[in-house]
């Protein structure tokens, strides 16, 4: 692998969803230390110390370097003929749908893109989902639901322009510490307001105007409230519910239900808090609504995250600068993997249809067809657990640890004919139950693209060689997509290549019915991502605009209808819009 000067490198931190660009440097001792890229618009040269302390993470220490086969070192060769061959006897005894791949958040886009292309595409089962399952399918779901497309309509930006900034479930002073502290600089410079809805009491709140301690669980009524009394207060923006039918449903669905007795039985200074809440919500034109996993992780999270879009869309207030629901990705790379379909329900480039699939780009020529909904996560381990998976691949992710019943998991791990971890480290929980271990490379060692929460692609770029035999995760599992006769399909020689296959994916019969498109193929991934840029691109370019376009202050959502995808146009900032390069369908 070829390695960058140090001081040319630039990459992105591997931590959070923020995405905040690093550069790394070496001291006269050799020691890595890590600082803000001053020209990343994600962060500015700032670091939480998360990101300040990321040299400490670069040491050899627990690192699995060499492929292991139970106790016996082996080669490569003999690591992934064994891993080929175990999922061909299983498949070819039991059918695809007896194996399954489990993936992360933490894989760069191009890994999560082959493993996805082998499973769904090749193997013929749908049997792959990741980890942020855990953390982002009801946003997706919410997305999907509210604009016909997993689309996050707002950017950072929004986050300097806001006037009232509602944060929802979401302790952003710890987990988006980079993107917390512009909104503190908001609100110092231009007197922005922070409200901060959470049972909790957390550093969020301690900084936060208004600290609004809801009882677990009734934020979707608080939202659906919000949104009865913005109705009351005449705030509906009634000219955008007119232009776009599509709202009447969102709204409504909201509008339908209130708040209930469950608010009444709030305690009074709740009660009060949440009127001054109703109050600012509705006197203030710019507001920006960040949700995180408080809102994401529940039972009914799909729903709060409707509650929260619905007033949003039912005011007109997305789209614009300094407005929309924010949500704010945990990982670094959960968007990346809503890109390429990295979860068992979602097909690659944002839902390419199946006739597309059908009427065959070569690049997926020979691919499986007839793919339906694999199994998530926690079902994915039920099968593991009752036998109906027989071999797992387990890439990047520590499901002992971070599932529920850790105990159930781990036995059904344990009765598996195979189980294969790829891994950077050599003691996790779950690599020390797999009997087949392949060394991956780490953070500084690797190179592709991740996604951060306002959907802008950063580079991540290795400045370090890999260690012992570690190699990249694409490497890994293009190597086991060969020796299972897929050859053509993945001769991948870098990351740029597949990059390339994903960029034309996203453009294919695209014209603008998916919201994700990286536009034009032709340019190599340096030249199309030298500097990090956002999707979608303007129509014939192929490199991403500088700054994230924003979605919806029009209307332009992508719900299916009888004619297919709709996207309709006009919008009030037509520069940043992603209106003025969607082509009509
Ligand atoms: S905010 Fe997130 S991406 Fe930025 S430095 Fe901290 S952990 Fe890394």
């Amino acid at each position: 692998m070829q390695v960058a000067s140090p001081s040319a490198v630039r990459t992105t931190c591997p931590y959070c969803g923020v995405g905040c660009g690093v550069v790394p440097v070496a001291d006269d001792k050799g020691a890595w230390h890590a600082r803000g890229d001053a020209e990343h618009p994600a962060n500015f040269g700032r670091l939480c110390s998360k990101g300040s302390a990321l040299g400490e993470t670069l040491a050899l220490d627990d690192r699995l370097l060499h492929p292991m086969i139970g106790d016996r070192r082996v080669g490569w060769d003999a690591a992934l003929d064994a891993v080929a061959t175990g999922f061909a006897r299983v498949i070819a005894r039991h059918g695809p749908d007896a194996v399954a791949f489990y993936v992360s958040g933490q894989l760069l886009t191009e890994d999560y893109y082959v493993a996805n292309k082998l499973m769904k595409g090749f193997i013929g089962s749908a049997n792959i989902d990741t980890n942020s399952r855990l953390c982002m399918a009801s946003s997706v779901a919410g997305h999907k639901r509210a604009f016909g497309a997993d689309v996050v309509p707002g950017c950072y930006e929004d986050l300097d322009e806001a006037d009232l900034i509602v944060l929802v479930g979401s302790n952003a002073a710890w987990c988006h510490p980079v993107l917390f502290q512009r909104m503190l600089r908001n609100r110092a410079a231009r007197g922005a307001r922070i409200v901060n809805i959470d049972p909790r009491r957390t550093a969020t709140g301690d900084e936060a105007d208004l600290q609004l301690s809801l009882a677990g669980g009734t934020d979707a009524i608080l939202f659906n409230g919000l949104l009865v009394d913005l109705a009351r207060r005449g705030r509906i923006d009634r000219a955008y519910r007119r232009a776009h039918r599509r709202l009447r449903r969102s709204a409504g669905n909201g509008a339908q239900r209130g708040p209930t007795s469950r608010r009444r039985r709030w305690p009074p200074a709740c009660r009060r808090r949440s009127r001054t809440v109703l109050r600012l919500v509705a006197e203030t034109d710019r507001v920006v609504t960040c949700f995180s996993q408080g809102v994401n992780q529940s039972v009914a999270g799909t729903d709060k995250v409707n509650a929260i879009i619905n007033c949003h869309l039912a005011t007109g207030r997305i789209g614009r600068p300094g407005t929309g629901p924010l949500s704010l990705t945990g990982q670094p790379n959960a968007m990346g993997g809503r890109e390429v379909g990295g979860l068992a329900n979602q097909l690659a480039a944002h839902g390419l249809r199946r006739a597309s699939r059908r009427s065959g780009p070569a690049l997926l020529a020979g691919a499986a067809d007839g793919n339906t909904e694999g199994l998530k996560a926690v079902d994915m381990f039920e099968a593991v657990a009752d036998g109906r998976i027989k071999a797992l691949w387990v890439i990047a992710t520590n499901p002992v640890v971070s599932l529920p019943r850790a105990d159930a998991v781990r036995a059904g791990l344990e009765r598996l004919e195979l189980f294969v971890v790829s891994d950077n480290v050599a003691r996790a929980d779950t690599v020390a139950l797999a009997p087949i271990r392949l060394p991956a490379c780490g953070w500084g060692e690797k190179d592709g693209t991740v996604t951060n929460s306002e959907r802008r692609i950063s580079r991540q770029r290795a400045f370090l060689p890999p260690p012992g035999e570690a190699r990249p995760d694409w490497w890994i599992v293009c190597e086991v997509a060969k020796r299972l006769g897929h050859g053509d399909a993945f001769a991948f020689q870098s990351p740029a290549e597949i990059f390339a296959e994903h960029a034309a994916l996203s453009a294919f019969e695209n014209a603008g019915s998916r919201a994700f498109d990286l536009g034009a193929p032709g340019r190599g991934l340096e030249r199309r991502l030298r500097r990090p840029g956002a999707v979608p691109v303007a129509a014939g370019r192929s490199a991403p605009a500088a700054q994230p376009p924003r979605f919806f202050a029009s209307g332009g959502f992508f719900t299916r209808t009888a004619a297919g995808a709709s996207c309709r146009s006009g919008a009030a900032d037509p520069s940043r819009s992603p209106d003025a390069h969607i082509r009509s369908v």
